[in-house]
């Protein structure tokens, strides 16, 4: 047995001797429950960052570990070539919270495998090739998911992409009229853009959207992979729109912690994909939908959609009442909110975690707050305080 390593010191540089450098590391967490999470030191945080939208259903939720030891101790390992009692209760569970016409869903790891899958689809679906996608939109690292997200340093040093895309921004319906044309295979959305600064969409923007595309033949993606599994207060964002798309695509909340995506979508579109025209050895495995499972019993035990709408509402309304000039705007749908500063966000982060309250940036100004959906009240009411003392200090 190795020495296991405990001090804050020792750890980060344990982690830095052979990480692939692409972060730097200053804090080290070693242990959650719930809403918090503690530092090697002993130090307690009020998490509102949940691993980016994440620990839905909060750190060391009881019947998540229960269903994760129990399944990783009867099977973990089934493809999906095979059937499996683990993935077929997740699947009954998961189309009692999406409804009709979606009804049919690929499973694999990340959000980004989801969306890679969702692009692949809508090529075959519609045999057609371009993209239109959303300025400030995010779908992922890999080199299709690339070709649909904004940020050009994301983008840049890995083109050419694969997929040709046009970008939109949100409130510009009269762009869609020109960009949706009889070569797009589909519109991708995210309802409340996540990385590019909690930015819901317009109603509007996603009805035309939705008609345009289904005029000119193309479909539409919902990327729900930060703002779905209950996030925003239903199920789906979207369906607080009254939008039906074509695909959806979920992955971060979803497994409560534990690696899992999906591609939900039409049995239309599904069935345009041939048998082995795409594929995954660990998406659907057993653990991953035993996981699953428990996050959406746990969000239906304890009604955490009517939760996150109502606590996200008091959160959004307590951090708009805050009197200082340094802010720009609060945005949000539900758990999902946005602080927009009129300066730089990082040093009042700093301060933040600090004062023991961990959240992270969605773009240089924008301090975004996506807790577990457990949250309460009470403890909205400890992050705002904190939150107000250092925009007021
Ligand atoms: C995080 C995110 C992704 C990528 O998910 P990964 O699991 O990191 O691959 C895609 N789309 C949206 C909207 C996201 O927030």
């Amino acid at each position: 047995m190795s020495q296991a390593l405990t001090s804050t010191s020792e750890i980060l540089q344990g982690e830095a001797a052979h990480n692939s450098g692409l972060w730097k590391q200053d804090i080290v967490f070693v242990r959650g429950e719930g809403v918090y999470l503690w530092d090697a030191d002993g130090k307690r945080y009020l998490d509102c960052m949940a691993g980016i939208a994440v620990a839905s259903v909060g750190h060391a939720n009881e019947r998540l570990v229960r269903a994760i030891s129990h399944q990783a101790g009867r099977l973990m390992v089934c493809p999906q070539n095979l059937g499996n009692d683990a993935r077929a209760a997740f699947l009954e569970k998961l189309f009692s919270f999406i409804k009709p016409p979606l009804n049919r869903v690929f499973m694999a790891n990340s959000g980004a495998e989801a969306n890679e899958a969702a692009l692949k689809w809508a090529r075959v679906a519609t045999g057609r090739k371009r993209f239109v996608a959303a300025k400030r939109g995010f779908a992922g690292r890999t080199i299709g998911a690339l070709s649909v997200t904004w940020e050009k340093k994301y983008r840049e040093p890995f083109e050419p992409l694969r997929y040709e895309a046009d970008f939109i921004s949100f409130d510009r319906i009269e762009d869609l009229d020109h960009l949706v044309t009889d070569e797009t295979a589909a519109v991708m959305l995210e309802p409340v853009q996540g990385e590019g600064g909690i930015h819901p969409i317009s109603a509007g923007f996603l009805q035309a959207a939705r008609e345009l595309t289904r005029e000119r033949g193309a479909l539409l993606i919902m990327d729900e992979v930060q703002s779905g599994a209950g996030r925003t207060g239903t199920f789906l964002a979207t369906e607080q729109y009254g939008v039906e798309a074509d695909m959806v695509t979920l992955a971060k909340g979803l497994g409560g912690g534990f690696p899992i995506g999906a591609l939900v979508m039409t049995d239309e579109v599904a069935a345009a994909m041939p048998a082995g025209g795409h594929g995954t050895t660990f998406g659907g495995n057993p653990l991953a939908s035993a996981a699953a499972l428990a996050v959406l019993e746990e969000i239906e035990a304890r009604d955490l959609l009517a939760h996150a709408s109502e606590v996200g509402g008091y959160f959004q309304e307590q951090l708009a009442a805050i009197p200082s000039e340094r802010i720009r705007a609060v945005r949000g749908l539900g758990l999902m909110i946005g602080l927009e500063l009129k300066e730089k966000a990082a040093p009042y982060i700093a301060a933040l975690m600090e004062r023991g309250v961990l959240v992270i940036n969605a773009g240089a100004t924008i301090i975004r707050f996506v807790p577990p959906l457990i949250i309460t009240r009470d403890e909205v009411d400890e992050v705002v305080r904190h939150v107000r003392e250092v925009l007021t200090a």
